[in-house]
């Protein structure tokens, strides 16, 4: 086993300190009281992870010896005790595994007890999915009790930050989202704050606070980790992208038509700024380069979703893990086809398509979002359609002009190098899942090949295309079907850890896991 030594020299840090002389005084004190409330997101999200969390944690901090000090700093990477970089073992002995479902449901819950009560109990179904509701047992009853309820004071306390925030700033959209978000906390019902985050496009600080990604409910994919991301808008690096909206509707069009799906709202905006800081599931771990929030189906089909990409941790991600990689794998023809330009307009595909496909699927004789009918399976199916479908929805930008060869060949070099980024941390999470189906694909269909003599990944640009354009094909009839055995039999049967993955991953060593910010607020001051 790694010690902590060991396990902190794969990672590797870096200060962000935004210049915020953009903002106002009130625009940063504003932007203040939301990292306030960003570090309560993190509170509640430990304790979702885990009920145990917040002791450990507790413990960490007593403790003065080196040993100490290194456990806590490597607990505040990964917002638990346990290594995702290393298949989730513990870092910090004699503990427990590692939650399935974090502190979601009772502990011993089974299938077969869920699937009973709510046969016997079907007017607690609707409460039962909620993204937004703690599953708990009462008297041998099962229980469902809402987020406002169980994180009562932390939920307070936050949204009087929100509210604090907003009354330093004037009239407008994120006035608007924050005093609604505000409420969400107190109400449980989350939908016309999202419906108001979508409208928050422009202002002068980026915010986005909740309970979105159901990564860590590893039993019914249901339930929402709350985060946070504080950041500044870059206007001219959002400008350059927003070039790309006005094709996606046609494209979502087309789609729709094909695999018999509503087409999604209009409103696409996009984007690009730099962090000032982070909270819960947003601030641990993977460190994401991107969102498109909000996650209720609803609020696509009505209005459309926003996309968010972070530019401090995608050129974080870029300069430290992935053109290194490419260093070593790549042979000297494709060598300068890994680009951030590659990496940039990829993530956006990605984001893009996450806004596209069914919002409800028929199983069982009833309508429900297809998460429901995927459950565990959900993520992963999800991240694979993003990557493929944003693969087609490049090749579409290019046949319109919107980016040449050159461009597309960095999107899809870039890509299939930053796969060995996703799996230096692990093959089970999500993306590194998808990306593993992704590969396997691509090898099955000779677009990719890893050369014994000269050490080195080829790739197939055009083939890789095609290639993708056909997974995606596939994995969007899954999701249309809303087949879980269906899902789950492709998914086993492509997901496979391929041996000669081991190898290429043993020629990297030396490269960091990941990268970790470090918060300088100091701009706001
Ligand atoms: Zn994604």
């Amino acid at each position: 086993m790694l010690t902590i030594r060991e396990r902190l020299a794969k990672v590797s840090f870096f200060e962000v300190k935004p210049d915020c002389s953009s903002l106002s005084p009130k625009e940063k004190l504003a932007a203040i009281r939301c990292a306030e409330a960003a570090l309560i997101m993190t509170r509640l999200y430990l304790k979702q992870v885990w009920a145990g969390n917040p002791q450990i944690l507790d413990e960490l901090k007593e403790r003065e010896d080196k040993e100490g000090k290194d456990l806590l700093r490597y607990f505040l990477i990964h917002g638990s005790p346990w290594d995702g970089y290393h298949d989730d073992e513990t870092f910090i002995p004699g503990l427990c595994d590692k939650p399935k479902w974090g502190s979601f449901y009772p502990h011993d819950i089974t299938e077969d007890a869920w699937n009973k009560w709510l046969l016997l109990h079907p007017q607690d179904r609707k409460e039962f999915e909620s993204n937004y509701t703690v599953i708990k047992r009462s008297a041998r009853k099962l229980i469902a009790v809402p987020y406002s309820e169980t994180y009562i004071e932390h939920l307070n306390e936050a949204a009087g930050h929100l509210r604090g925030a907003a009354s330093l700033l004037p009239e407008g959209k994120l006035k608007t989202f924050l005093e609604l978000r505000a409420d969400a906390f107190r109400s449980n019902d989350y939908f016309e704050s999202d419906l108001a985050w979508v409208d928050t496009d422009g202002t002068p600080i980026e915010v986005m606070i909740g309970p979105n990604e159901t990564e860590i409910d590893g039993f019914r994919g249901l339930k929402a980790a709350f985060e946070a991301h504080i950041a500044l808008p870059d206007k001219v690096a959002s400008a350059e992208l927003a070039r790309f909206a006005p094709a996606v509707p046609v494209f979502d069009q087309i789609l729709s038509q094909e695999f018999k799906f509503n087409p999604k709202g209009a409103a696409i905006p996009i984007e690009v700024v730099s962090d000032i800081m982070r909270g819960g599931e947003a601030s641990f771990g993977y460190f994401f380069v991107a969102y498109n929030l909000p996650n209720d189906r609803r609020v696509h089909d009505l209005k459309g979703s926003k996309k968010v990409i972070s530019a401090t941790m995608m050129e974080a991600k870029f300069s430290k893990l992935t053109l290194p990689i490419a260093g070593r794998i790549l042979p000297t023809y494709l060598q300068d086809r890994c680009t951030y330009r590659g990496r940039l307009l990829f993530v956006l595909a990605h984001e893009l398509s996450h806004g596209m496909g069914p919002s409800t699927v028929h199983v069982d004789g009833r309508d429900m979002p297809f998460e429901t009918a995927f459950r565990d399976l959900h993520s992963c199916l999800e991240e694979a359609k993003a990557d493929m479908l944003g693969a087609r929805l490049l090749d579409y930008f290019h046949s319109y002009g919107l980016i040449d060869d050159k461009a597309l060949e960095e999107c899809i070099v870039t890509e299939i190098a930053s796969y060995f980024q996703v799996w230096k941390q692990g093959f089970t999470e999500s993306h590194s899942r998808g990306h593993l189906i992704e590969y396997n694909w691509l090898v099955a269909s000779k677009a990719i090949r890893f050369n014994e003599t000269s050490q080195k990944l080829e790739i197939n640009v055009d083939a890789c295309i095609s290639a993708m354009i056909r997974l995606s094909t596939k994995l969007l009839n899954i999701q249309v079907s809303g087949d879980y055995n269906k899902a789950k039999d492709f998914i086993e049967y492509w997901s496979e850890v391929p041996p000669k993955i081991m190898n290429i991953l043993n020629t990297l060593s030396g490269i960091p896991i990941a990268v970790c910010p470090i918060w300088n607020l100091s701009g706001l001051k």
